[in-house]
């Protein structure tokens, strides 16, 4: 750690946020204008400040970046009510609807069909993405000593709830095991990402990635929010769990890759997210509609289903599966099931962390 970040961990004074001075003890409310739409509408993207009295790190959390995961707008929203904000020493940047334009049509992209999280870090006179990219940059990344940016798997597509982030970096590998989840991808930064330029900024920055596009998922919301308080403590944002249990390390995995459908056809799934398999393993079938032919999908290396598709249909060379080579896949899948059956409500009257009814 250099000295400037030792200072920037206290926050500042008055933070300013596109033109608004927003001072210790302040709660604000905002709406940063980002590029108008071309009917004459201005649009904005909705961010909330919450700062405590006390000095402390500046932490963004971010959601939709991709304008179709929505998990993380639920997970901020939960966050944002939590009673034990009250106990806050810091200061919090939470941006929802990061993507507002890819939002407002359910899609990832933006209207000039650009992917944001390949935009960064944008510039004031580039196309509606780069834009976007650059307010959000200038007014919330450059703004903030961390950050932890929420994430889903595409449309059909559900990612077993996992942190992407470049573990190489002490303070990231600390943010990372505090999140909770038992598995971390070593993931090497892209072009373009805001992992990418934030880690450039010397932002270290988080990466939750979490169910499916388009839908709520009550499991990997518990476990995000859970997961934001759980690195929030570990910076001193929020006071440390009195019996502090250790969770044990997560499980890093280096490399994976996707098992795709051999043949067109209706697809047979038979492994869900966060089973182990072995080398050679059947996955699931692709069969013509009578049931004439069929064809296997093997494992090609053992590992952990971290990602699967939800749609029973696949063109050949359709990414079904998808598979983290980790040591002690057996072992981690039952850590997995483990966590998962600690942020799985147990009924409708199981009000969790956050004290909300389970979404179903
Ligand atoms: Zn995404």
């Amino acid at each position: 750690m250099d000295d400037s970040r030792d200072n920037r961990s206290q926050g500042p004074e008055i933070l300013e946020i596109a033109g608004r001075r927003i001072a210790r003890g302040e709660r604000a409310s905002l709406e940063i204008p980002v590029a108008d739409l071309y009917t004459h509408t201005k649009l904005t993207m909705p961010v909330n400040v919450i700062r405590s009295e006390a000095p402390g790190p500046v932490m963004f959390i971010s959601a939709a970046v991709h304008g179709d995961e929505l998990n993380g707008v639920e997970i901020i929203r939960r966050l944002l009510r939590l009673r034990q904000l009250r106990r806050l020493r810091g200061t919090i940047i939470a941006v929802p609807i990061v993507n507002v334009h890819g939002f407002l049509r359910n899609s990832r992209y933006l209207p000039d069909r650009r992917d944001l999280n390949r935009s960064f870090p944008g510039s004031s006179n580039g196309s509606v993405a780069g834009r976007l990219a650059k307010v959000f940059i200038d007014e919330i990344v450059l703004n903030a000593d961390y950050g932890i940016d929420l994430h889903t798997g595409a449309v059909h597509r559900a990612n077993l709830p996992q942190i992407r982030a470049d573990l190489s970096q002490a303070t990231v590998r600390d943010m990372a095991d505090a999140f909770g989840c038992p598995l971390l991808i070593d993931a090497p930064l892209r072009e373009g990402s805001l992992r990418e330029y934030a880690d450039r900024k010397g932002v270290p920055l988080l990466l939750y990635e979490a169910g499916e596009a388009l839908r709520f998922d009550e499991f990997s919301i518990r476990a995000g929010v859970r997961g934001v308080v759980g690195v929030m403590r570990h910076l001193g944002m929020l006071p440390a769990r009195r019996q502090a249990s250790t969770p044990a390390a997560p499980v890093v995995a280096t490399d994976s890759s996707w098992e795709r459908a051999p043949e067109s056809g209706i697809l047979r799934m038979l492994v869900d997210l966060g089973q182990h398999v072995e080398a050679g393993q059947v996955l699931g079938y692709v069969a013509d509609p009578f049931g004439e032919t069929e064809v296997a999908i093997q494992a090609e290396h053992a590992g952990i289903v971290i990602g699967r598709t939800y749609l029973p249909l696949a063109h050949a060379g359709d990414a079904i599966y998808h598979v983290a080579r980790v040591k002690g896949a057996e072992a981690l899948a039952a850590r997995v099931e483990q966590f998962q059956e600690a942020h799985e409500p147990d009924d409708a009257t199981d009000r969790g962390l956050s004290g909300e009814p389970p979404l179903v």
